[in-house]
């Protein structure tokens, strides 16, 4: 086919693709990079990874190095990839370093030398499935990996222990629940999160439901939206009882009344934060943007995509979008998503903004109103996020049997059984902890959180789980807290279990104990905080041996008591 007997009058960029399309040459140009990553470009890339591609050219162009990571995306484009990840669990062989990094594309993660598997993390946009994704999962999880999962500090589930003959039969399986996996790892954006009681929850201002599951299916069946410069994190806020931490995601859409009088429509809009990135000590920032909600998928859009363009692809640890912002400054940055809109950003000052309700430290476990008469949800303690698949089938049975259906995890790790009629809830309760659950948590125990840490995870110094139940093991029975703390425990630097926002947090870290040795260990922070008082904590001890971590927080704790000026001070 020649361009010239087309009779449509396509763009210059159109009959481009056209004659690529025509030779066979140009979509295996884009589909599968330049060869090696370090070719040079000999026609405008087209088509949904022509933006990344153009984005790399441009720093070949200028003679920098593409990091490693780059190559193996412009090398061959992991979604081209599928039939080789068959392949791979045909003959049950581990992926090499690269594809190993593509497969993250499909959500599954290769962690050894921890663990000879996979580890396989969902998307769950919101937090909130229905009772028999869950019991599918445990039947996925007994069938496929080991039998539990855990709820992670982005409302989502991980199952691990997966072998390599098992990856395609685990993602496949999960697309067969109505989930999905994909994009959950690499440079992706990651699993949605949103207020857990959406829909349910007396005081918040909006559902945000809606929103999130526009942005979800909006990013999931958008290729360009894939293989950014690095991971980007997205959260909503409704103004819910459970705290979302909106404010350390990349963009934070956070739910606010705005009053009448200053010169746009008075009721509910989104207040637009950017760049929160704790690992590296910054939450999002908020001017005075505001976002109608249903433009909030359009306005994400327009930020992913000025940061496809002015990402930093040579060095991963500048490369979220904090950097860009810090590079170019929010100002600067702002503009060219105006441009990108087509429109200008609406701003109003600080005082249009009604007070919005205070999140409740504790609304995460035991039973609580909700905004629908005579209906309840209980949030459900999880030790560390774990759960055994006959608890999983065992909670999707009482979220099906005596509640709604559904099933909301938190960022806390844990998660909610909704819709519990006030005639159920003592029977809810008691199958609950028949299952080896409870519906009630200590201060200490309620706000104790922890990464996969050494047992499965590569990066990690410690072993921040069986630490962290160490610590709630030592201090519940010795310190009568009459508040909520919270205590975070993360094994590198990467800070999932975002050890700087808590009271107390802890990061792994190798000890010296002489000249040669080492033991597992932390490096502990105080006075983080999130929401109304986030903050970034303080490094108080350097170097604390894992050993001594439990009598050190209680001494802590104990001092915090002993030394407030009232129970309302903050944990310094
Ligand atoms: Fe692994 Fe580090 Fe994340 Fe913990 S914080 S799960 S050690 S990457």
């Amino acid at each position: 086919m020649k361009i010239d007997t087309v009779s449509v009058d396509f763009t210059d960029e159109q009959k481009r693709y056209l004659e690529g399309f025509t030779t066979g040459l140009q979509i295996s140009r884009v589909g599968r990079g330049l060869g090696g990553g370090s070719g040079k470009a000999n026609a405008e890339p087209v088509g949904p990874d022509a933006v990344h591609i153009k984005a790399q050219d441009k720093v070949i162009a200028s003679g920098k190095k593409l990091a490693d990571q780059e190559k193996v995306k412009r090398d061959e484009h992991p979604f081209d990839a599928y039939p080789r990840l068959r392949q791979q669990a045909l003959d049950n062989t581990p992926p090499s370093p690269a594809d190993n990094f593509r497969w993250r594309y499909y959500g599954i993660f290769y962690v050894a030398p921890t663990q000879d598997s996979y580890m396989c993390r969902l998307r769950i946009p919101n937090g909130i499935m229905k009772h028999w994704q869950l019991s599918g999962l445990a039947d996925l999880a007994d069938e496929l990996c080991g039998p539990y999962s855990h709820v992670t500090t982005r409302a989502n589930l991980q199952l691990r222990e997966i072998p390599p003959k098992h990856a395609i039969r685990m993602i496949e399986g999960i697309q067969e629940l109505g989930l999905c996996s994909r994009g959950s790892g690499a440079d992706n954006i990651r699993n949605v999160t949103g207020t857990p009681t959406a829909g349910i929850d007396p005081q918040e201002i909006i559902d945000t439901r809606p929103y999130a599951r526009e942005w979800h299916y909006h990013i999931l069946n958008d290729r360009s939206l894939y293989g950014l410069p690095r991971k980007f994190n997205v959260a909503f806020d409704g103004a819910g009882r459970i705290a979302v931490l909106e404010e350390t995601n990349d963009i934070a859409f956070t739910a606010y009344e705005v009053k009448d009088g200053f010169g746009v429509e008075p009721g509910v809009w989104f207040r637009l934060g950017l760049g929160g990135i704790t690992g590296h000590k910054d939450f999002a920032k908020y001017s005075g943007i505001i976002v109608k909600p249903e433009q909030a998928t359009a306005v994400a859009d327009a930020i992913v995509r000025v940061f496809i363009e002015h990402g930093d692809r040579t060095n991963r640890n500048k490369a979220r979008l904090k950097y860009v912002l810090d590079a170019m400054g929010h100002d600067g940055f702002l503009k060219l998503v105006e441009e990108r809109l087509k429109t200008p950003f609406t701003r109003v000052p600080e005082e249009a903004f009604a007070p919005r309700p205070a999140a409740d430290r504790m609304a995460h476990i035991g039973v609580h109103k909700q905004k629908q008469d005579g209906l309840n949800w209980i949030g459900v303690s999880l030790t560390l996020g774990k759960l055994t698949s006959d608890q999983m089938r065992g909670l999707a049975k009482v979220a099906q049997d005596l509640g709604d259906g559904e099933i909301r995890l938190t960022v806390w790790q844990n998660l909610l059984i909704s819709g519990v009629r006030d005639a159920n809830v003592e029977l809810a309760i008691a199958a609950i902890k028949q299952i080896g659950l409870a519906v009630e948590a200590s201060h200490i125990r309620a706000g104790l959180i922890a990464c996969t840490g050494n047992a499965g995870c590569r990066f990690a110094a410690s072993n921040t789980k069986r630490n962290a139940a160490e610590i709630g093991d030592w201090c519940e029975p010795r310190v009568a807290m009459d508040k909520p703390v919270n205590i975070h425990l993360t094994g590198c630097h990467h800070s999932c279990a975002q050890h700087y926002i808590s009271d107390i947090g802890l990061i792994g870290a190798r000890v010296p104990i002489n000249e040669e040795d080492t033991v597992e260990g932390y490096h502990l922070f105080t006075g983080g905080g999130f929401g109304p008082d986030a903050d970034v904590g303080q490094e108080v001890y350097h170097d604390l041996k894992a050993e001594d971590a439990p009598k050190t927080v209680e001494a802590l704790l104990k001092a915090y008591l002993a030394n407030r000026a009232s129970p309302d001070e903050t944990f310094l």
